[in-house]
């Protein structure tokens, strides 16, 4: 049987890393796969991770409709057994329904990777719909560390170290880069608003005049 397996994390969880593994390890079986992205961040149409991996992939845009390029690649007679769907929570709650389609009336296998909420800790509506539909929901078991050392479970938007809650839902940055980036935190941290350099200053404030 053919499955929709949600892989979900936060940004450091090394979820694309897992993505390029499961397609090796597929298409070393032999099957047939495609690997799809959105927005990843090495631009257009590749899925990296921070190990170094990084592969083309197919770029899924507002106008991709799943059901239709998968019926038409297999009615040309390309085999397609499995899909990689990297950064799934840029995907529509449509598109989400169409990968679902696919399992249940091509027996595609569909392997989703995406981090589940935005930095102001509410889901992504593709990742919602992924919830709800998947077969399996993982947790990704490399765990992903808030500068106090506690698990981080949720992902916060900086602009120069400083933790900022609104603004668009979708800015592309990565952890640690740029000057809109991304920081995974505990939650605690995350309710407080205290980022790893709003930790370090407040620590030589106090060495300073404790
Ligand atoms: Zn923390």
């Amino acid at each position: 049987m053919a499955e929709l397996v949600f892989f979900s994390g936060t940004m450091d969880s090394g979820k694309s890393t897992l993505a390029l593994q499961t397609d090796h390890n597929y298409r070393a079986r032999g099957r047939a796969g495609l690997i799809f992205s959105r927005g990843d961040r090495a631009g257009q149409a590749r899925v990296s991770s921070r190990l170094g991996l990084d592969v083309a992939a197919h770029e899924v845009t507002d106008d991709t409709d799943f059901w239709a390029e998968i019926s038409s690649r297999r009615s040309s007679g390309e085999a397609v057994d499995y899909l990689v769907c990297d950064e799934a929570q840029f995907y529509s709650p449509e598109q989400v329904e169409q990968l679902a389609r696919l399992v249940d009336e091509m027996e595609i296998d569909i392997f989703a990777f995406g981090i589940t909420t935005d930095f102001r800790t509410r889901l992504f509506p593709g990742s919602a719909r992924l919830i709800e539909l998947a077969d399996r929901i993982d947790v990704l078991q490399v765990q992903s560390l808030c500068w106090c050392g506690a698990r981080a479970t949720l992902n916060a938007r900086t602009v120069d170290g400083l933790m900022v809650t609104e603004g668009e839902q979708v800015v592309i940055g990565d952890v640690g880069r740029g000057e809109v980036a991304y920081e995974v935190l505990c939650r605690r941290h995350h309710m407080r608003r205290m980022t790893a350099l709003t930790a370090r200053r407040r620590s030589a404030d106090e060495s300073l005049w404790g």
